[in-house]
This record gives structure tokens, sequence and C-alpha cells, in this order.
């Protein structure tokens, strides 16, 4: 069993205060969705319902987890 199996991490926007930023559940680092620029994370797949952002995989830049970020589409009500 030499694969790497990494947890993927769940962040629910809807349960984040303030504007959107999060704690990166392993390494800390603070996560903007709306930062674009890819120096903090990267994404690595969005799932789109009804031509709505429903789900976006990131990948932090700094430890490498991935995180999954659903509430979406509460959040755009
Ligand atoms: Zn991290």
């Amino acid at each position: 069993m030499k694969q790497s199996q990494r947890t993927i991490f769940q962040v629910d926007l809807t349960q984040i205060d303030g504007d959107g930023d999060f704690p990166c559940p392993k390494c800390g680092t603070v996560i903007s969705p709306e930062d674009e620029t890819e120096t903090v994370y990267k994404i690595v797949d969005t799932r789109v319902k009804n031509e709505e952002l429903e789900e976006l995989v990131i990948q932090c830049n700094k430890c490498e987890s991935k995180i999954r970020l659903v509430g979406f589409l509460a959040i755009e009500k």
C-alpha cells in the first residue's frame, strides 16, 4: 500500500462567518474563495449545476490538501 491517499476536507461556505475566508483545515493558511491568483490555492475541480457553481475542489498550495467547498448555491440564495 504505497499509494498516498489524502483526506479530502470539506468546508461548507454557509457555516463561515464574514466574507468567506477560511483557514485550511490542515495547515491553517487562510484561503479566500475570492482570491483568483492561485498563489494560496489552486482549483482542481468545479461542479456546476443549472449554470451555477455548486461545488469547488481546491488544493492548498502549502500543504497540498484537497478541500471541497460546498454551499455556493445557498449563498447565492
Ligand atoms: Zn493547507
